[in-house]
């Protein structure tokens, strides 16, 4: 009877510790976007906030890149370098943007996809930034600067969105 009451009290212990595991999975997603009103991972509508607005929701480090074309070191960012499965969001506003299944090994040392994962997900801009001239990809939801487009990606579109790791956000695959 104590040896099963032992047993007992051990795997409650450990259906515990799994239980606040995940919680605290949650939570720390939560908490990333709780004073962000706009961020929705279904809503689709278009939104029109300011950036003095965004100052006061966004990280200093994503207000950097996402609302003043700040660009992150190359070899630099969370998801550059990783093949796992699943989707990838606006970190600013939720907009779905890419699928894993875009994405491929590029050498630039930024994330790079082929191709988003619905036509307007993004929208282009002309940048003339820098003494060069390039396209800029935003969110088509919120209009935050993601990256840049070039033409030297691989089959079937030949387009490497070159994006930075700070304004996605990854949701792996279950
Ligand atoms: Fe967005």
């Amino acid at each position: 009877m104590k040896q099963l009451l032992i047993s007992l009290t051990f795997i409650g212990t450990f259906l515990l510790s799994n239980c606040s595991s995940n919680a605290q999975k949650n939570s720390s997603m939560d908490t990333q976007h709780k004073n962000n009103p706009y961020y929705s991972r279904t809503d689709t509508t278009h939104l029109n906030v300011t950036d003095a607005e965004w100052k006061k929701i966004l990280p200093a480090d994503v207000y950097n890149v996402a609302r003043e074309q700040g660009t992150e070191y190359a070899f630099s960012g969370k998801y550059w370098n990783t093949d796992k499965k699943g989707d990838y969001y606006c970190a600013v506003c939720g907009n779905h943007l890419f699928k894993s299944d875009a994405k491929f090994a590029s050498s630039c040392g930024w994330p790079s996809f082929y191709e988003p994962i619905r036509e307007n997900s993004v929208v282009y801009k002309e940048d003339n930034s820098h003494g060069m001239h390039r396209i800029e990809v935003e969110c088509g939801r919120c209009n935050s600067h993601l990256g840049h487009i070039f033409d030297d990606g691989p089959p079937p579109t030949h387009k490497r969105f070159c994006m930075n790791s700070i304004v996605l956000d990854f949701v792996p695959e279950p």
